[in-house]
C-alpha cells in the first residue's frame, strides 16, 4: 500500500523474487501470507511482517493470505482472533476472501501424519516429555533411539487411530517423525508432530479433535496447502527449514514454498515479544494489550498513530538479515511527519493558571478567527471565543524578566495566539505565595497582524475560561529505562527496567471549545504543546481525556544523552 506512485524500495527478498519472475518460477505467481498465532496481540513487529507480506503481494499484482496458525488452543482465544483482525485491516491491508486458519486444515493435516506412517516415515512414541528431551541428545552429542523407534507400520497406524479416537491421556503418546537422531541440526531429531490435548475446547474446532499437531508440522504444510509461493518469516525459523522442507519433500506436496528469512524489528525502550508483552498485560503493569505505551498496533492506534506513519516506518527500517535495534526516534519521526501535515491545530492549556482581562467587558464575548493549519488554507478555519477571563499555561509566565524568557512576565506583554496583545499589571498569590492569577489588559487595537513599531517577545496560547471544556491529558514517557530491556543484565527479569514515570497524568486541564465535536482517535495538534487524540473511551467523569501521541521535537536525542 504505497501512498504515492512511487515503488517500494527494493530489498534481497525483492532480489529473489525478481530472479523466480525472470526464471519463470511458480508460473510466474507470488502468493505470500501473514501467518499470526493468535495467542496474543500484533505489535509493531508483526506490522514489518503484514507490511512485507501483503506490500509484495500488491506489488507483484499477487495474493496475500491471512492465516491463523492456531495450534495451540491453550494459549489462543477468539479474542486475539478478532483483535488481530481488526490491526491488519486498519494498518489497511485486505485478504479478500483469503482469511484461514491452520486448524481448516486439520483433516488434511491428519492424513499427512496417517502420509508419513505409512511411509514409515513417522512413530508413536511412548516416552515422557522429559526424556525425549533427554533422548535428544546436545549440540556436541548425537541423541538416543527411543525403544518405540522401530514399530511396524500396522502398530503405528492403529496407534495413532486409537490417539485420535481419545483412548490415552493427555503426554503419554507423541507421534514422532522418524529422521535423523544424530543430525548436528537439533530440530532434525526426530521431532513431534502431534500431541495428545483432552478437554480444550479449540476456538475454531470445539471438542472435535483431542490430538493437535505441532507448529512446524502444522505451519509448512498449511503454506504448502495454500499454494504459497515465497513464505517470508524472521531468522529464528531458518533452522527449522530444513526440517520443513523433510516434510515437503517427504510428502511430496504440490507446492514446495520456498521459505526466506528476514530479521525481527526490535525497537529501543520497549518490547516486541508477545511473550514479554503478555506478562505486561496479565501482571497488570500496563492497562491491557491497548495501553497507549505499549508497541501493540492496538496500543499505537489509541496513542494516536497513524496506519500511514506505521507503513512509512517499516518502509525506512527496509528489509535485511541483519539484526538491529531501532532508536524510537525514528518511528516518531514518522508519525510527526505525518501529523504535522494533515492534523487541525486547536489550543489546550495544560498546566492552566488564570488571567483576568480587567478592561475587557464582562459579558462581552468575541469570535475570532483562527487558521486550523498554519501551511495549509484547504483545512479552513474555525472560531474561537475570547472573553474577560483565559487560561495560559503556567509556563507561559515568569514574575521576573529574563533575556532568553520570550512569553509573559510581570509588566510585559504578549500576544495571545490569533487574539490581543496583553499586559500583565498585577500578580494574584495566594497565602503560600503561590500565583494563583494574573491581572492584565488588553490593547483593542492589535487584534490580527502585528502592529508596525509595537515589540511584543511572544505568541502564546489560551483559552476562554467561561467557553473551555475540562480536559484530562496522559503524558507517556518511554515504557523501559534501559534500551534494550530484553537484553539486559542477564540476572534481572526485564520488568525490572520498567519506567516508573511512563504515564504522567495530567488533571485540571481546558481545551478548547471546538474540540467538544472530537471524535475518539481524532489526531489534533495542540499548538506549542505537541500532538494529540481523544482517547478511546472518550469522556473520564464528564471530563475529556486526551492522549499524548507525541511532542512537537525530537525528545530522544536527549534522553540518550542524559543515559
Ligand atoms: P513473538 O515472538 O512476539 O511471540 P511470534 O513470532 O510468535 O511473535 P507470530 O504470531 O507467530 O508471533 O508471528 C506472525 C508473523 O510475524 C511471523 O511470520 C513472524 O515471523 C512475524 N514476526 C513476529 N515478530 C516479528 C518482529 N519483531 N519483526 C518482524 N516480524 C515479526
Ligand atoms: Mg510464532
Amino acid at each position: 500500500m504505497s501512498d504515492t506512485e512511487k515503488p517500494a524500495p527494493s530489498n534481497f527478498i525483492r532480489n529473489i523474487i525478481d530472479a523466480d519472475f525472470a526464471s519463470n518460477k511458480n508460473e510466474g505467481r507470488v502468493h505470500t501470507r501473514f501467518p499470526p498465532e493468535p495467542n496474543g496481540y500484533l505489535h509493531i513487529g508483526h506490522a514489518k511482517s503484514i507490511c512485507l507480506n501483503f506490500g509484495v503481494a500488491q506489488d507483484y499484482k499477487g495474493l496475500c493470505n491471512l492465516r491463523f496458525d492456531d495450534t495451540n488452543p491453550h494459549k489462543e482465544n477468539i479474542e486475539y482472533v478478532t483483535a488481530i483482525k481488526e490491526d491488519v485491516q486498519w494498518l489497511g491491508f485486505d485478504w479478500e476472501d483469503r482469511l484461514f486458519f491452520s486448524s481448516d486444515y486439520f483433516q488434511q493435516l491428519h492424513d499427512y501424519a496417517v502420509a508419513l506412517i505409512k511411509k514409515g516415515k513417522a512413530y508413536v512414541c511412548e516416552l515422557s516429555a522429559e526424556e525425549i528431551r533427554e533422548y535428544r541428545g546436545t549440540l556436541t552429542e548425537p541423541g538416543k533411539a527411543s525403544p518405540n523407534r522401530d514399530r511396524s507400520v500396522e502398530e503405528n497406524l492403529e496407534l495413532f487411530e486409537q490417539m485420535r479416537a481419545g483412548k490415552f491421556p493427555d503426554g503419554s503418546k507423541v507421534l514422532r517423525t522418524k529422521i535423523d537422531m544424530a543430525s548436528p541440526n537439533m530440530n532434525l531429531r526426530d521431532p513431534a508432530i502431534y500431541r495428545i490435548r483432552h478437554g480444550v475446547v479449540h476456538h475454531q474446532t470445539g471438542e472435535e479433535w483431542c490430538i493437535y499437531p505441532m507448529y512446524d508440522f502444522t505451519h509448512c504444510l498449511s503454506d504448502a496447502i495454500e499454494g504459497i509461493t515465497h513464505s517470508l518469516c524472521t531468522l529464528e525459523f531458518e533452522d527449522h527449514r530444513p526440517l520443513y522442507d523433510w516434510f515437503l519433500d517427504t510428502l511430496e506436496t504440490p507446492q514446495h514454498p520456498q521459505q526466506i528469512e528476514f530479521s525481527r524489528l526490535s525497537l529501543q525502550y520497549t518490547v516486541t515479544s508477545k511473550r514479554k508483552l503478555t506478562q505486561l498485560v496479565e501482571n497488570g503493569y500496563v492497562h491491557g494489550w491497548d495501553d497507549p505505551r505499549l508497541p501493540t498496533i492496538a496500543g499505537l492506534r489509541r496513542r494516536g498513530y497513524t496506519p500511514t506513519a506505521l507503513r512509512t516506518f517499516c518502509e525506512r527500517i527496509g528489509i535485511t538479515k541483519a539484526d538491529n535495534t531501532v532508536e524510537m526516534a525514528l518511528l516518531e519521526s514518522c508519525i510527526r511527519e505525518d501529523l504535522d501535515k494533515n492534523a487541525m491545530r486547536r489550543m489546550a492549556v495544560l498546566h492552566p493558571l488564570k488571567v483576568i482581562i480587567e478592561n475587557y467587558p464582562e459579558d462581552k464575548v468575541e469570535l475570532l478567527d483562527a487558521a486550523n493549519h498554519p501551511k495549509d488554507e484547504s483545512k479552513g478555519s474555525r472560531k474561537v471565543p475570547l472573553s474577560r477571563e483565559v487560561y495560559i499555561d503556567t509556563n507561559d509566565f515568569r514574575e521576573e524578566a529574563s533575556r532568553k524568557f520570550k512569553r509573559l512576565v510581570s509588566g510585559g506583554e504578549v500576544r495571545l495566539r490569533n487574539a490581543y496583545v496583553i499586559r500583565c499589571n498585577e500578580i494574584i498569590k495566594d497565602e503560600h505565595g503561590e500565583i494563583i492569577e494574573l491581572r492584565c489588559s488588553y490593547d483593542p487595537d492589535t487584534l490580527g497582524a502585528n502592529p508596525e513599531g509595537r515589540k511584543v517577545k511572544g505568541v502564546i496560547h489560551w483559552v476562554s475560561a467561561q467557553h473551555a471544556l475540562p480536559a484530562e491529558i496522559r503524558l507517556y514517557d518511554r515504557l523501559f529505562t534501559h534500551p534494550t530491556p530484553d537484553a539486559a543484565k542477564e540476572d534481572k527479569e526485564f520488568t525490572a527496567y520498567l519506567n516508573p514515570n511512563s504515564l504522567h497524568t495530567l488533571t485540571n486541564c481546558y481545551v478548547e471549545s471546538n474540540l467538544a465535536e472530537a471524535a475518539p482517535g481524532e489526531q489534533f495538534q495542540f499548538e506549542r504543546e505537541g500532538y494529540f487524540c481523544l482517547d478511546t473511551g472518550g469522556l473520564s467523569e464528564g471530563v475529556l481525556v486526551y492522549n499524548r501521541t507525541v511532542g512537537l521535537r525530537d525528545s530522544w536525542a536527549k534522553i540518550e544523552q542524559k543515559s
